[in-house]
């Protein structure tokens, strides 16, 4: 997988991000972050000023949830992801835990 190849962050409901403008997560990339069944968005960023880049939708570039089926070497193999509220205020909705 190239870097271009990484999923996209398709949408983020996680309000109050800096890198969120308009349900869309403006980060070059994100790392999900987390423990076990709590895949949370590492890159969130509530410190008030907007930031990140203007013409850019994220994508995935790390995820540490090895617990996912979507994860294959600490990368996410999903064809794209979606962020928002869960256990904390910007969790991955696409997380499945392997069982
Ligand atoms: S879908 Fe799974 S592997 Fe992909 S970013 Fe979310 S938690 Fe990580």
């Amino acid at each position: 997988m190239s870097v271009t190849d990484l999923p996209a962050v398709n949408g983020c409901a996680a309000a109050g991000c800096s890198y969120n403008h308009e349900h869309e997560c403006h980060a070059g990339a994100i790392t999900i972050s987390g423990t076990v069944d709590d895949p949370l968005c590492g890159t969130f960023l509530d410190i008030g000023p907007s930031g990140g880049l203007s013409k850019v939708v994220a994508r995935v570039g790390a995820c540490h949830r090895t617990d996912c089926v979507h994860n294959a070497e600490l990368e996410c193999t999903a064809d794209a992801i979606r962020v928002g509220p869960g256990k904390d205020k910007a969790d991955c909705l696409t997380y499945q835990m392997r069982v």
